[in-house]
């Protein structure tokens, strides 16, 4: 049954407002609920286009009030769970970013993208540890850890968390730091959003210009060497070093370059950063070189503003499902069953299989929470496919069960906070992204700030009571 806010409660409520609330069925309703991923839908009782703190304080206050659940959306890159008949707060009206290039850190709103932080940053020379794609919210992202092509060197964006402005589930703005209220502050480094909704993050910015960064791609026949090769070259990269290896069924769109339009292909692709970029980057590439002519070689130094050309994620809203396991090493028999999922002659429906390589500065034993449960995990799988019809969307989710099932003995059982969506967001997998002793804390946190579980809509970490 449709949940129904009385008309005179939302009258006063939004007189109070700075931004706007929609209702079911009101003009706004449809564009403010809507996610970046089309395949996360959510009928939310209630949706607050926030201006500002006092916005976000209001509308946990009126939930509070009427017994709803919150959930909160900056893009909408990673619903986990739909803010179905609760208070959807949209925080894509909040994109303020301020960098202090003394203290080398940033100060951001709750939606604001990496895209917004990117001009500032790189005025003074720094960058922020943003993931493959800069359209992700800062937040969001942070939330569940967040790396990216940097992670090996600098390890998860939430280690560089300062200090947080977050509203709790009694209604009030609280600051969270190592210093003030800093159990909540743990809790929010891959927490998940779990125990308040963040108004705004500061965090350190680091001395970085330029990275080495790009891709090899070769034809998918490939994959069997490449594989072999990139498994023992990554053994024992430098932490400088961020690397992955995918396979993608590129989609024949007039804006791919011609040798890669509509092809199925493997890709080698690292960003490197320290010192002597060009000709560093140029030893690491040798032994590839080896391996004869690529169909593509997209490797240079680049300014950092470019370094979502080495993932190459799809900018506009898209409707995608995804499945993420964390794999113990790249054996020959992971790779043979890798090849078997997504190699040429597999049919596979994805438009990527990838695996990132761990370690670095991410699996050192975590002074804070670790949003990966163990560090002993290598790789990263993530699958994800494209779906643009209800025929594609069972294709894509049943090759993915296929491809969990497949990969099963060659996991660590770790899961990752950020790479959980949809029905992949299920409570035993939030569980796998936490150590038992860092959940049974989130358990406790959770007691203390939310024990009504009213920030439920995400990957959700349930009070005991529940
Ligand atoms: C194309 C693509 C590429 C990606 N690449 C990477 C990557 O390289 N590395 C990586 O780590 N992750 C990556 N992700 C995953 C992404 O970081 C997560 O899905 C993240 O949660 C997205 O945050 P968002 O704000 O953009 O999305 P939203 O869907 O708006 O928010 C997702 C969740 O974040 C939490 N959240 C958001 N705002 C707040 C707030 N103000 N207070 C409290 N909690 C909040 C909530 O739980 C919310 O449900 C990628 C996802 C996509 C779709």
């Amino acid at each position: 049954m449709e949940t129904i806010i009385d008309g005179s409660v939302l009258e006063g409520f939004r007189a109070a407002l700075r931004g706007d609330a929609y209702a079911p069925g009101e003009e706004g309703y449809e564009e403010a609920r809507a996610a970046w991923n089309l395949n996360a839908h959510q009928s939310p009782a209630l949706v607050v286009a926030a201006e500002g703190a006092s916005d976000v304080i209001a509308a946990v206050r009126l939930a509070r009030e009427e017994g709803l659940g919150v959930g909160v959306m900056a893009t909408g890159h990673g619903v986990a769970a739909p803010a179905d008949g609760g208070v959807l707060i949209n925080t894509s009206r909040m994109r303020g970013v301020r960098v202090d290039p003394e203290t080398r850190t940033a100060r951001v709103e709750a939606g604001a993208k990496w895209a917004d932080l990117v001009r500032e940053a790189t005025t003074h020379g720094l960058a922020g540890l943003q993931g493959s794609t800069s359209g992700v919210g800062i937040v969001g992202y942070t939330m569940g850890g967040g790396f990216g092509w940097l992670g090996r060197k600098y390890g998860f964006a939430a280690d560089s968390l300062k200090e947080a402005d977050v509203v709790t589930a009694d209604g009030e703005l609280i600051k969270a730091s190592a210093y003030e209220n800093p159990d909540i502050f743990w809790g929010l480094k891959g927490g998940g959003g779990n125990l308040g909704i963040v108004t705004s993050l500061e965090f350190a910015l680091y001395p970085i210009t330029h990275v080495f960064g790009g891709n090899l791609f070769y034809p998918m026949e490939k994959a069997g060497e490449v594989l072999e090769l990139y498994s023992r070259w990554s053994e024992d990269l430098p932490e400088e070093v961020t690397s992955a290896v995918a396979f993608l069924n590129i989609p024949p769109m007039p804006d791919i370059p011609e040798p890669l339009r509509g092809r199925s292909v493997i890709t080698v692709r690292f960003c490197y950063t320290g010192e002597d970029l060009h000709e560093r980057g140029e030893e690491l590439l040798a032994p590839w070189r080896e391996l004869g002519e690529p169909i593509m070689d997209t490797f240079g130094v680049m300014p950092y503003e470019m370094m979502d050309m080495i993932s190459m994620d799809p900018v506009d809203p898209l409707g995608a499902y995804g499945h993420s396991e964390t794999l113990r090493d790249l054996s020959p028999e992971t790779c043979e069953i890798l090849i078997k999922l997504a190699g040429a002659g597999s049919d596979s429906p994805l438009i990527m299989l990838e695996m990132r390589q761990l370690g670095g500065a991410m699996s050192r034993p975590p002074a804070d929470l670790n949003p990966m449960g163990r560090t002993d995990a290598r790789y990263i799988l993530n699958g994800i496919g494209a779906t643009f019809s209800p025929e594609m969307a069972q294709a894509v989710q049943a090759y993915l069960a296929y491809v969990a099932e497949a990969v099963k003995p060659y996991t660590s059982g770790a899961q990752y906070v950020n790479f959980m969506d949809l029905d992949g967001a299920t409570p035993e997998r939030v569980k796998a992204a936490y150590s038992p002793e860092d959940w049974e804390r989130l358990v406790e946190l959770k007691d203390r700030y939310d024990p009504h579980n009213m920030f439920r809509f995400n990957r959700n970490i349930p009070p005991s009571a529940a």
